[in-house]
Order: structure tokens, then C-alpha cells, then sequence
């Protein structure tokens, strides 16, 4: 996609506090690979949002990559999961939507690992 289609979908202050740095691709094969998380700061002219980036590891947010301005242009519910298309650019992490993601993550796996041991210990008997 050439510069100018991205550009086009984010409205002025966007475009200000964003670079013209787009992920080139970005895939969440069953909970593995990179996803888009959080979302903040949703922009009233544009609709555009700050999400950020992750390296996904069995579903959970391991390493965040970066924080882009993101706009969502299509969306469908397909047979693997959501698929749809999107505009991204660059901008500087936002360390507050990290530790929230991050914090969010832990609150589940402190809650899912238990229940999963759980239900181990059901099956071994
Ligand atoms: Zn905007």
C-alpha cells in the first residue's frame, strides 16, 4: 500500500504524532504471533486509535513491539477468527497501555492456570 493511502485515512493532529512507519504484516495464528492489543485515545475526526503492537505467546502479550495510531477499515468474521484490514502508523510507545495489557494478561493467567492444574488433577484420577 503506497504512503499516500495511509496518509489519507488520518486526519492532521494523527498524522502529527505518528510516522509514516507501518507494520508490515501482522499475524495471530492461534494465539501465536504478533496482535494488536489496548486501545486508547480514540480520535473524534479520524476514528483512528492508539493500540499497541505485541509479540504473542499462547495467546498471552509477551513483548511489546511498539504503539501505533490504528484505524480499522473492514472488518470480517471469518472461519479462523477476525480478519479484516487496517491502517497503522508508528508512533511512541505508550508505556501506561503496556502496563495495562501486561497487568491485564497476568490477572488472567492467575486465575486460568489454577483451573487448568485443576482440571489435571481431575483427569489423572
Ligand atoms: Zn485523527
Amino acid at each position: 500500500m503506497p504512503a499516500d493511502a495511509v496518509t489519507a485515512d488520518f486526519c492532521e493532529r494523527c498524522l502529527a504524532e505518528s510516522q509514516d512507519e507501518s507494520p508490515t504484516s501482522v499475524r495471530d495464528f492461534n494465539g501465536f504471533g504478533r496482535s494488536f492489543l489496548g486501545g486508547k485515545s480514540d480520535c473524534a475526526t479520524c476514528g483512528s486509535k492508539i493500540r499497541t503492537l505485541w509479540v504473542l505467546f499462547v495467546a498471552f502479550p509477551v513483548v511489546p513491539v511498539g504503539s501505533y495510531r490504528y484505524k480499522q477499515l473492514s472488518s470480517t468474521a471469518g472461519f479462523t477468527g477476525s480478519r479484516g484490514t487496517f491502517v497503522a502508523r508508528r508512533m511512541t510507545t505508550q508505556w501506561d497501555q503496556v502496563v495495562r495489557t501486561w497487568a491485564a494478561a497476568i490477572v488472567i493467567a492467575a486465575v486460568l492456570i489454577p483451573l487448568f492444574m485443576f482440571i489435571d488433577k481431575l483427569r489423572g484420577r
